[in-house]
């Protein structure tokens, strides 16, 4: 549990979030200002800032990581829509909150390429 992390204290129960999930290491909630009409933020129960934070002890909980991702892709109905799963890292990729989230984003059309300014 690290002080001052929004998450953590969402995990802990400090702070209600919408639980979708749980399991021993994961966590997952709906986020706050949904992008689809399923947005699920998935998590680790232990505090890990991000992708590049990730050392050899903590990313055996990342073992599972798809596994945890089907399971609540399958909870929320996504297999037909399809879904995608974006995990921003560092403050340039637009990360806000510095604990590891993947998003699940489902149940509306999504483009592809993602940058369509860059078109
Ligand atoms: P990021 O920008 O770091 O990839 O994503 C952070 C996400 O967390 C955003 O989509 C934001 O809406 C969500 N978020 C921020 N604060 C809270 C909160 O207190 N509760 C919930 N459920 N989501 C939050
Ligand atoms: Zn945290």
């Amino acid at each position: 549990m690290m002080d001052d992390c929004i998450f953590c204290k969402i995990i802990a129960g400090e702070i209600p979030g919408n639980k979708v999930y749980e399991d021993d290491h994961w966590f997952a909630f709906r986020d706050i200002e949904p992008c689809a009409p399923t947005h699920v933020l998935l998590v680790p129960k232990k505090h890990v800032a991000n992708i590049l934070a990730l050392d050899d002890e903590s990313a055996k909980d990342f073992a599972d990581f798809f596994q945890v991702v089907q399971k609540i892709a399958r909870q929320e109905g996504l297999e037909e829509s399809g879904f995608r799963v974006v995990i921003n890292t560092g403050e340039k990729a637009g990360q806000s909150v510095f604990h590891f989230h993947a998003h699940i984003l489902g149940g509306r059309e999504m483009g592809w390429p993602p940058f369509p300014e860059d078109k």
